[in-house]
């Protein structure tokens, strides 16, 4: 913008319109007063001289002042420059605003920093443009005080609102936060989104924008995209606004949603990040594994969500913190925690908390979990990570310790195909009853449903079965696992309530297609007691007793 501009500009800028439209002032004599607003003013302590365009506050220990530029970036806490386009419109000559600034910015980090001043401004300003934003966070219940801690912005529904803003093209480029279309046009990168800011170090390095549109189309979170200095491995949101707490409790709190970190630390939990679980490395581990004993990872709740938190506990195993996780079905942490009379977290801790152990067992099997904590450095931790499992599994601690020698010599590979080899559950049962005497009879709900051979081989036991199925190889490294289980009993009323749950499930499925079929209510009926029976049974697991012979 050229002097010319600006001067041109003033000269047509009346002082005492531009502040009237933020406050009521009151002519005095040549002048105007209002009250000033930029200390706690009783008196109207703030004149306004219209013939040379500027206000003064003569309250004691004020003394602001300056041009209706001025009072516009102060009073708004906008930069200057955008003070003057507001002028500059207010008066009709949108052409005498600033225009690009090149010199201004010294590099990415800068003009980053300036658009995240642009973002937050027309969030936090009642305007059309971003009321559905406000809306947006008033339905997630974030607190405007929440917004402004974690420098939220909005980027409004339009591909050229951050173009008309008239700043560095190039720069802007550079930053992502404008592409260049095919016709050669430039066009804004993030419309229509909540703006996160992502620091590191202190530097502003990009931004991820969660989508207000509903279109299945475009991606629900945006990302800046990966650059020197902006990496989708190095995001760990939150970091910045929550370290100090993280650092003091020794403890950290890992969530995949930008939104859950907000909603955790609108519930007093401020030592929560989030990351992208299918980006966790290195990289995010090293800002806190020094400072950090313990982890909570709170998983989203899908399936998608589980393997995240698995990956991620492996993870922090091989860095030697402690994992702990909060998994409840079907609820991420936003679910959780928008609702401020559900939200317990001594609670989720408890009722919903597991072990890594505990947590990895239940969703990915003996094997898998084993795998996962061979990258144990301590061996305190090691062993108790192994008495876990040999209660939970059945199997003996030594064994499981050879078993853990033989994973963590073995190469990637035969690790998958090991896990690609797992017997199914009918076959464990019959090697099971085959190796040993088990005094454990099968409930008549589940004779019904496993092959007549397998219910035949488990009554009768026929001689030298076990050296028979022995001959497979594949049977015969099970049967000396097997072999190794310290009371075979338990194993086996643990694989018949899975037995039975599995095929309780099927039934459900089987009933629920029927019921589609043929509209024929007692199909209904038969889903309804199947899943009572289903949850019954759950219970009953869960209190510790897997087994119930009372099952039809
Ligand atoms: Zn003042």
């Amino acid at each position: 913008m050229s002097k010319y501009d600006t001067t041109k500009l003033f000269s047509l800028v009346h002082i005492e319109e531009v502040i009237k439209d933020y406050l009521p002032i009151q002519k005095i004599g040549e002048n105007y007063r209002c009250k000033c607003p930029f200390h706690h003013d009783s008196d109207p302590s703030l004149v306004i001289s219209p013939r040379i365009g500027i206000f003064k506050c003569f309250g004691s220990g004020c003394g602001e002042t300056g041009n209706a530029a001025s009072f516009i970036s102060k009073y708004e806490d906008i930069p200057y420059a955008q003070a003057l386009k507001i002028l500059a419109d207010k008066v009709g000559r949108p052409d005498l605003a600033p225009k690009a600034q090149t010199k201004e910015f010294k590099n990415v980090f800068e003009i980053n920093q300036f658009a995240l001043n642009l973002y937050s401004n027309i969030l936090f300003t009642k305007d059309d443009l971003s009321s559905n934003a406000r809306m947006a966070l008033r339905e997630r219940r974030i607190t405007q005080e929440t917004a402004k801690l974690f420098q939220l912005g909005y980027s409004p529904n339009s591909w050229t609102w951050l173009v008309d803003q008239h700043l560095d093209n190039n720069l802007l480029e550079q930053a992502n936060l404008i592409l260049k279309t095919d016709a050669g046009h430039y066009r804004d990168y993030f419309k229509n989104r909540i703006i996160f800011p992502i620091f590191h170090q202190k530097k502003l390095i990009g931004f991820t924008g969660r989508t207000l549109g509903v279109s299945q189309k475009i991606p629900k979170y945006l990302n800046s995209k990966d650059s020197d200095w902006f990496k989708k491995s190095k995001l760990l949101y939150g970091w910045a606004q929550n370290a100090q707490q993280i650092r003091r409790q020794k403890e950290i709190v890992i969530t995949e949603g930008q939104f859950d970190v907000l909603q955790l630390h609108q519930r007093g939990i401020q030592n929560a990040v989030a990351v992208s679980g299918s980006y966790f490395g290195p990289d995010q581990a090293n800002l806190f594994q020094k400072s950090v004993k313990k982890a909570t990872i709170i998983s989203d709740g899908d399936k998608a969500g589980i393997e995240a938190v698995i990956r991620i506990g492996e993870f922090l195993i091989e860095r030697n913190i402690d994992s702990h996780i909060i998994h409840v079905e079907g609820k991420d942490p936003d679910d959780l925690a928008r609702y401020k009379h559900r939200f317990n977290w001594e609670k989720l801790n408890t009722k919903y908390g597991y072990n890594f152990v505990e947590f990895c067992h239940e969703h990915k099997g003996l094997e898998s979990t084993l795998k996962r904590i061979s990258g144990h450095r301590n061996k305190l931790k090691l062993s108790q990570d192994l008495k876990i499992l040999s209660n939970l599994s059945g199997y003996d601690e030594k064994h499981l310790e050879h078993w853990l020698a033989q994973y963590k010599k073995a190469p990637l590979t035969e690790m998958l195909d090991l896990k690609k080899d797992e017997l199914k559950l009918e076959d464990e049962l019959m090697l099971l009853y085959a190796c040993d005497n088990i005094n454990v009879p099968i409930n008549g709900f589940l004779k019904n449903r496993l092959e007549k051979n397998l219910v035949e081989v488990i009554k009768n036991k026929p001689e030298g079965l076990t050296q028979d199925l022995a001959r497979n190889t594949k049977y015969a490294s099970r049967l000396s696992i097997i072999d190794n289980i310290k009371d075979k009993d338990k194993y086996a009323k643990d694989l018949i309530t899975k037995l039975n749950l599995k095929y309780m499930k099927k039934e459900v499925s089987k009933n629920k297609k029927l019921y589609k079929e043929t509209q024929d209510s007692k199909y209904l009926e038969q889903v309804e007691s199947m899943v009572k029976n289903i949850n019954k049974m759950k219970l009953k697991v869960r209190n510790g007793q897997s087994y119930s012979s009372s099952i039809r």
